[in-house]
């Protein structure tokens, strides 16, 4: 008889979107002529770059010729991309080619990313977060059991207004640290001092850093870090995520990827010193059969001059959005944070509401719908989170509707 792996029955139904999906199209049908702003999902809504289109089409064509036709590709992409992401993500990190793996987006490497490492390892990971971090660490089994609300295993690092939404550094020893910055969903960042004392705990505990900067493109001030790298020691230490999704609007064309420097090991049981980029590689080749050809040429055309010009208006687009959103909320005197070096802003709810009631509110009163911060964990619980992907002028109407 199959027995399944009995850790996924132990994870609650993803509730989140579809309860507020269940919840707008309840309010919809009782209310046909509501005119719904929805600042919920971190979907983007701007097309691709015309660079982007233009080089699938070009890509695309070669498809039709013997000798220009792609069959199947390097697992870890082609030379052509990780030579342009090293060049120019990581030019004096100090980052090589042999380091980059492309992938279909962040979401399957910080999800798969714990095939590498053993079940008994104790995982960090910051309160409210990215919901894939605590899922598949408990699809691994190292999650322990889910009791009231929170997995017994993990070591949760509260992000809160006590803090200033800064985790504190975890007062027991632990292995692996996920961090996200700019982060989903706060919208909050690290100076580099800050993220330099992770490093710091990393390499005293020997513990491995798990780095989503999937928001990196959207930094705007100086001392905020693009790459994890930048921090003195961290190649020894860490694992960094990117992807184009949000940066390009490669949410459904899916490209991404990972870095793993040759110097980030952790042990075997034997005590042995092992490469993770060795033990990545292994996983890619086998499990993972690479990003289309035809994907990877437009991720390449993102670092084009024009690729650069057109990624930042996007960028630029959106960012606007997120001041006037924020702006918005701090006028009708919410408390918030985000927004400035990421697409989402994160406001506290006013007078105490719970993060549901007060979605509820925003929907039935105002009928704006955003996403309850308690969806993203308990530290969440107070909070709401609004995405500034969306159309500049249906979020002008929105922030008036709030203003009213
Ligand atoms: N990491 C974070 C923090 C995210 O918010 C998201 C998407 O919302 C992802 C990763 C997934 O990105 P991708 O589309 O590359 O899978």
């Amino acid at each position: 008889m199959p027995y399944i792996n009995e850790n996924f029955i132990k994870i609650p139904a993803a509730y989140l979107f579809s309860e507020v999906a269940r919840r707008v199209s309840q309010y919809a049908s009782e209310n046909p002529g509501a005119d719904i702003m929805r600042m919920g999902i971190g979907d983007v809504t701007l097309p691709l770059p015309d660079v982007c289109v233009d080089a699938m089409m070009k890509a695309a064509d070669e498809q039709r010729k013997v000798e220009t036709f792609r069959g199947y590709g390097p697992e870890q992409g082609y030379d052509f991309l990780r030579k342009a992401i090293v060049e120019n993500d990581f030019a004096s990190l100090g980052i090589e080619a042999d380091e980059v793996f492309v992938s279909d987006g962040a979401k399957s490497d910080t999800g798969n990313i714990g095939d590498i490492f053993s079940g008994s390892n104790k995982v960090a990971i910051t309160d409210p977060s990215y919901p894939v971090y605590v899922d598949t660490n408990a699809m691994g089994g190292r999650a322990g059991e889910f009791v009231n609300g929170c997995w017994t295993d993990l070591v949760y690092l509260t992000c809160n207004e006590s803090n200033q939404f800064i985790p504190d550094l975890p007062e027991e020893k632990v292995d692996i640290v996920y961090l996200c910055y700019p982060n989903n969903p706060t919208g909050t960042t690290l100076t580099k001092d800050q993220l330099a004392s992770w490093v710091g705990y990393a390499q005293e505990n020997r513990a491995i850093i798990l780095f989503d900067a999937a928001y990196e493109a959207f930094i705007t001030e100086e001392d905020v870090p693009h790459s994890i790298y930048e921090i003195a020691g961290a190649k020894e230490v860490a694992i960094e995520f990117r992807s184009y999704s949000k940066t390009a609007g490669f949410t459904g064309t899916r490209c991404g990827y990972t870095v793993i420097p040759k110097s980030v090991k952790a042990s075997s049981e034997s005590g042995e010193r092992v490469s993770l980029n060795k033990l990545w590689h292994r996983r890619q080749t086998t499990k993972f059969n690479g990003v289309s050809y035809v994907v990877q040429r437009a991720a390449e055309a993102t670092y084009s001059p024009e690729g650069r010009r057109q990624v930042d208006e996007l960028v630029r687009y959106y960012m606007e959005n997120a001041r006037v959103i924020r702006e918005a909320l701090q006028s009708i005197g919410l408390s918030v944070v985000g927004g400035v070096n990421a697409p989402y802003v994160w406001a506290k709810t006013p007078d105490g509401m719970s993060s549901w009631d007060y979605f509820d509110f925003l929907l039935k009163k105002k009928n704006i719908v955003c996403t309850p911060g308690v969806g993203f964990g308990a530290s969440g619980e107070g909070f709401v989170r609004f995405s500034a992907f969306g159309d500049k002028d249906r979020i002008a109407e929105a922030t008036r509707r709030m203003l009213s």
